[in-house]
């Protein structure tokens, strides 16, 4: 095992080919492991701040909000209420006496003077701290505004990202289920777990409305609170990013029996198989459908391939890393990278599920190094014993990459381009072609030492 990878973490990484399969993950980071993962009020964040006609208040001090969503790509086809971020700003006399009075305060003035659909208000780990009742709060602005004023249970402090998750559904679910269901066709389907990064779900709304299917709720990219409270009357549930919607896709099945089906709009094979697994749910009631889907899938096709081509005469051969927030991603991202003649020999997620690693086992060539909540250190000494040419990730792994001298293609919230759908698999070829083959590398040290440029484990 690589030397940079502490003893503890041992059992969070694998190599394909080197023993049976085992993985731990899906637990809190370790402590002084630098995990890139973020806090559980970021994970509810990250789910719920794209319903864009809600009102998103941070109850805590103000570091807590200040990353806003504003540098984030969820674009809203209407109301923009999302990209304001509102604090609280606890200080330290709310911290000694309670913030509850200026909750009430904040979102009165707030719900007055934006007239949102809804209330989110996030608890950071502070307010569980001082333990403010935030529930009867919201309760009490609720009943006086005439709107959902939903407290989300995101406390800092209190689990990994994943509970953030978790909460943020928990949150929806207080609005699924009370909104009019009539005029809703049996050809319908909520989307879950898609954030119209770049206006990546008007593409895949696009392809369902050529395949004769009606969407409820988006949830949440583009989302609408109104939506949301309709979203049961949808015949089916088809989510994305499962690590941050499956528990109210679940949540929905229990109480309205609502299906779901597990779908990626990433890469070729997963958006064509995307769309047919929804043809084949709704072919009893629409033969048609099949055929229509099919048309769908080749009139793309037709225009995508001769164009990946040419990439791929530059690309064959070059490898890749991918470390992302869900694991769902990488197997697309695999499969993507296939196309293009590139081999993935390093992959990663903040917070893959055991499922999911098996997947990710199953599908990895052998050798390649497979890792649950990484960090810098980690991630910068496989990149450079893997030999990597391109590193794709968020935010947080930008400056590995460029640091090593290394392209890097950005898939987080935070990217700019669609990278859904068959025009999103095309955009992706370029901005890997653009990276790999910067002439910028021939002037850069690769991994701090001015080695040439190629492909290939490296002798330090
Ligand atoms: S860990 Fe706590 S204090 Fe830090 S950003 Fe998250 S909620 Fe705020």
């Amino acid at each position: 095992m690589n030397s940079a990878v502490l003893e503890e973490r041992q059992d969070q990484v694998h190599r394909i080919g080197e023993g049976e399969f085992a993985m731990a993950c899906n637990r809190d980071s370790l402590a002084g492991a630098v995990s890139q993962r973020a806090c559980v009020f970021c994970g509810s964040r990250v789910v719920l701040y794209p319903i864009a006609d809600a009102l998103h208040l941070v109850h805590g001090p103000i570091g807590c909000a200040v990353y806003t969503w504003d540098i984030r790509g969820a674009l809203s086809s209407g109301p923009e209420l999302h990209r304001m971020s509102f604090s609280t700003d606890l200080q330290e006399k709310d911290v000694i006496f309670g913030g509850e009075k200026k909750l009430a305060a904040a979102l009165s003035e707030l719900i007055d003077r934006h007239s949102p659909k809804a209330a989110f208000v996030y608890s950071t780990c502070i307010v569980g701290l001082i333990g403010d009742d935030v529930e009867s709060v919201c309760r009490k602005m609720s009943a006086e505004k005439g709107i959902p004023v939903i407290p989300v249970q995101s406390e800092g402090f209190k689990g990994n990202k994943r509970e953030g998750y978790a909460a943020a559904c928990k949150a929806m679910m207080r609005l699924v289920g009370t909104g009019d269901i009539s005029g809703i066709s049996p050809l319908s389907l909520n989307i879950l777990g898609d954030f119209n990064l770049a206006g990546e779900i008007w593409i895949i709304r696009g392809y369902l409305e050529r395949m004769g299917i009606q969407t409820v709720a988006n949830v949440t990219g583009d989302g609408r609170v109104n939506d949301i409270c309709r979203a049961h009357g949808a015949a089916l549930n088809v989510v994305q990013c499962s690590g941050s919607t499956m528990d109210l896709a679940l949540m929905m099945k229990e109480q309205f029996g609502t299906p779901f089906i597990r779908a990626s709009y990433l890469g070729i094979e997963d958006m064509a198989e995307s769309l047919y697994a929804i043809a084949e749910f709704f072919k009893d009631q629409d033969p048609g459908i099949v055929a229509r889907t099919q048309d769908v899938v080749r009139d793309e096709l037709s225009r995508l391939m001769p164009e990946l081509g040419q990439y791929r005469k530059d690309l064959e051969g070059k490898r890749a890393a991918i470390y992302v927030g869900g694991a769902f991603k990488a197997f697309s991202l695999i499969k993507a990278f296939r196309h293009l003649g590139m081999k993935v020999v390093l992959v990663g997620s903040q917070t893959g599920t055991q499922e999911d690693y098996e997947e990710l086992a199953s599908i990895a060539d052998p050798g390649t190094v497979i890792v649950d909540d990484s960090n810098p250190l980690e991630l910068s000494a496989f990149i450079k014993e893997q030999g990597v040419d391109i590193f794709v990730g968020g935010v947080k792994e930008r400056p590995i990459a460029y640091k090593l001298g290394v392209g890097f293609c950005d898939h987080n919230h935070e990217r700019k381009r669609a990278l859904e759908g068959f025009e999103g698999m095309l955009n992706f070829a370029q901005e890997v072609h653009s990276t790999v083959m910067s002439p910028v590398w021939r002037f850069t040290p690769r991994w701090g030492k001015n080695v040439a440029q190629g492909s290939g484990p490296r002798e330090e």
